[in-house]
Order: C-alpha cells, then structure tokens, then sequence
C-alpha cells in the first residue's frame, strides 16, 4: 500500500475507534481487537498474482514480460481497477494503486471491489503486432482469477480501448458460452463499451472542481462564510475571479479536464499552462485547449515540443522544460500525470492553493502534510479521478443488461454520483480537524468496515 496510503487508514481507523457513536455494538472489551483486524484487513491485498508474460518479437526473439494482477479486497464487490503499461511498474506500485481503487469505489458506493494490473512495458516500444500478443498473454496467464463476477480490469496509464478490445475477445475464446461483456470495461462503444467511458475520468475531475469551487460555494455561501475552514477561504477569495491553471500530464485524463475547463461557462477559467512527457506550453493569455488536443491526436498523443511545431499548429506559447509546470504562479494546478510528482524535494517550490489529484497518489505524503499546513487545499484522487470506475460500472451494468444508455444519461448518472458523494463529504469537512483527504478516508473506511462488521469478519 502507498505508504500514505497505509497511514491515512490507520488515523481512520484511529479516529474511528475512538468515535463511540460508530459500531456502538462494539463494545470496549471487542472493539479494539475488530480494529486491530480492520487494519490488517484493510492494509493487505487479498491476492498478488504475478506471471512472466513470454512474448515473440517479431525479429525472432522472445523476451519474458512480468505482469501483476493484484486484487486488494472484494468486501464490496469483484475486484476492480486497471491495467498499467508502463516500464516503471513494480509489484509495490500496483499493490498501493489497488487499495486505492478499493477506497475509491467504497467511497462512491460501486459496488466493486479494489484491484489493479500492471506490465513491464513501455507499449511505444513494440509493434502493435507485439502488443496484441502482450495482451492475449495477459489474459491467457491471468483468466482463471479473471471474470465478470471476479475481477473486472480496465484501462489505465498506457492502456485504453484497443487493448481492452483484445482483451475481452480473447476471454471471451477462453471461455466459450459465458457471459463476456462484463468481463472488461473501457472497450470500444462498437465491442459493447459505454458512450462516455473514455472522456469519464477526466469529466469526473473537472466536475469535482467545478461543484466544490463553484456550485456547492454558490449554494453554500452563508455556511462557507462563517467556517474558518482553508476551502471555505480559498473558494471565496477566488469567487468572481479569473482561475488561472496549470496542467501536469495531456493524455486521457489532464486533456478531457483542460477542454472541460476551457469550455466552461460557469466559472472564468484560464489554463495557462499544459505539459506532457516532453514538454510545459505556457501562455499567460490561456492556451489554445481545442487546438492543442486536435494536435495531440494527430501526433501520438505528443503536444507540440518545438516552436516550428507550434507553428504549425497555429498555438502561441512559450516552451518551457517539462517539470516547470509545477512550479508556476497559478491558483490551481490539476496533476494528471503519475504518482509521486510532488514530493519532499520540490514541494516547498509549489505556489498553487489548489491541487487537483486527477492521477492517483500524485502527492507524497511529506508533500501532503507541507502543503495542507501551508494553506493548499488538495483534492484527494479517490474523490477527483472516480470518474473512470464509476462509468466502468454503468458499461458493466450496460453489458449485463443489453440495454445501452445515451450520452446525455451517462452523463448524468456520472455527475449525479459525484455529487452525492460531494454532499455527504462536504458538510463534515467544515465541522472536523480533518483535511478532505483524511475526511474522505474517514468515510469509505467507515463503509467497509461497517461491512466487514456485518459480515462477521472482525472476529
Ligand atoms: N484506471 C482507472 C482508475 O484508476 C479506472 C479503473 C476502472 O475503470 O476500473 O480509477
């Protein structure tokens, strides 16, 4: 588990055990013990798999691969999470980025579980040849633990539609004559994914801003005027002003999010600043969002990294090294890139008041604890980026069904799930010592436990 990770359910766990008012049935003598379970069930996977996936090259060689498939708890459901490609993944990574998933769906009430998978692979390295195969071993290795009522991955970093495709497909040859669309979610809308799957994650975040910062801020004034709580000070001190931000990482997540921003109407966004692996673009006058996105597409998913590039594509901005876009004077940066970006080393660098988690765990826990008691406010990525798991589950609800939604309704549901969770975390986060992280901790370690309870697995 992320090491803060670990430690925010332990002080849940603690602030828990010493609530009375939560799981009274507990009494003194018991209650100590069930937490003591709590934490060790909480803290440790159920299940790491791992497999060396045996690829042939397409020049004669056949290299070994090492892939994960880690299943951190199904108290509320099949495990759920995807799956990484990426040369930097590791056994502890997917490990950590599974109980997230589990804290993340416990939060907004998906009834899934938390896993997650992994490769050791950079996918621009070999032929598309190559990596269907990397695929088709993936599953092959991994579907005995694999299935609709199971596991259920999906995309992640390096991973999308195309691979989930060929994923489903060949779970679906391994097991003939079984129910198969719900064995996968992130597919293409032809091969039975859902309309909005694909944009989900980086609306979700979006959204998240945009009804803590804005809505719930319009609706909520009176209440937010009188607490002395950091959000409450930073969303008026920003109301009615022009939100200048930055945002680390364009693929699925950072580019959906950025449009969203540019296009909206409610609040006066400016994204001055977008960086990739390569690059920071930064205009102080606000980029070109549309313009920049209809490049990436066309460009491998790379924003222009040159100023002949940009040029061509018709974009003003200055060309800055790709780290820079931490460390610029806006109100907000939205961090949608990987894990462990802002850490003991560069955090004292950080002049934003408002950090949004669109990648998981992008934020160490030095980091976390500096910014929080320096006046940032950070919003944590199991409340920000559910966006992806929560229209994973209305595809897989979808598939069971046959019946598929519009976009307009998924849309909806997205939003509406979103916000019911805002509306629960919110209110309680202006009346506890807690940070939204901690609070958000609170409540999904509440749900599982509660379950865990019920279950009679405390004892
Ligand atoms: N990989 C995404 C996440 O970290 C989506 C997971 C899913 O849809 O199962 O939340």
């Amino acid at each position: 588990m992320v090491s803060q990770t670990r430690v925010i359910v332990q002080e849940s766990l603690d602030a828990l055990l010493e609530d009375k008012t939560f799981l009274p049935e507990l009494t003194n003598k018991t209650r100590e013990q069930a937490f003591t379970s709590l934490g060790a069930i909480l803290s440790t996977p159920n299940h790491v798999n791992k497999a060396f996936l045996r690829i042939p090259l397409e020049d004669g060689k056949v290299v070994r691969i090492p892939a994960f498939r880690v299943q951190h708890n199904n108290t509320l459901g099949p495990y759920k999470g995807g799956i990484r490609f990426h040369e930097s993944v590791n056994e502890e990574e997917v490990v950590n980025l599974a109980s997230l998933m589990t804290l993340k769906c416990a939060l907004h009430e998906v009834p899934f579980g938390g896993g997650k998978g992994g490769v050791v692979l950079d996918p621009r390295t070999i032929s598309i040849k190559e990596l269907h195969s990397v695929c088709k071993k993936y599953v092959q290795y991994f579907s005995d633990i694999l299935g609709p009522d199971k596991d259920i991955p999906a995309p992640d970093v390096g991973s999308g539609e195309r691979e989930m495709d060929w994923m489903m497909a060949e779970y679906k040859s391994i097991r003939p004559g079984q129910p198969y669309r719900g064995s996968f979610t992130g597919k293409s809308v032809v091969n039975g994914g859902s309309l909005g799957r694909r944009e989900a994650t980086g609306k979700g975040v979006y959204f998240t801003f945009r009804y803590m910062l804005y809505d719930f801020m319009k609706e909520q004034k009176n209440l937010l005027a009188k607490t002395d709580n950091l959000f409450a000070k930073t969303a008026l001190a920003h109301e009615n002003k022009p939100l200048t931000m930055a945002v680390q990482g364009f693929g699925n997540v950072g580019s959906v999010a950025a449009l969203e921003a540019y296009h909206c109407t409610h609040m006066q966004n400016k994204i001055v600043a977008v960086s990739d692996r390569n690059v920071t673009l930064y205009n102080s006058d606000g980029l070109d969002i549309p313009t920049l996105v209809k490049f990436t597409a066309q460009n491998r998913g790379d924003l222009p990294s040159t100023d002949e590039l940009l040029a061509n594509a018709g974009v003003k901005a200055e060309i800055l090294d790709r780290s820079d876009v931490l460390y610029l004077d806006v109100d907000c940066i939205m961090l949608a890139a990987l894990e462990d970006q802002i850490h003991k080393d560069n955090m004292d660098k950080i002049k934003a008041s408002i950090i949004v988690e669109g990648a998981n765990a992008p934020v160490t826990s030095e980091a976390d604890a500096y910014l929080n008691a320096n006046g940032a406010i950070i919003i944590p990525d199991i409340l920000a980026n559910a966006g992806g798991v929560i229209v994973s589950y209305f595809e897989w609800l979808q598939g069971r069904e046959t019946q598929f939604y519009s976009e307009e309704e998924v849309y909806k549901l997205l939003y509406d799930k979103m916000q019911s969770t805002m509306s629960t975390i919110l209110p309680t986060y202006f009346s506890d010592p807690f940070s939204l992280r901690q609070n958000c901790y609170i409540q999904s370690v509440m749900k599982l436990s509660t379950i865990l309870y019920r279950q009679g697995k405390l004892y």
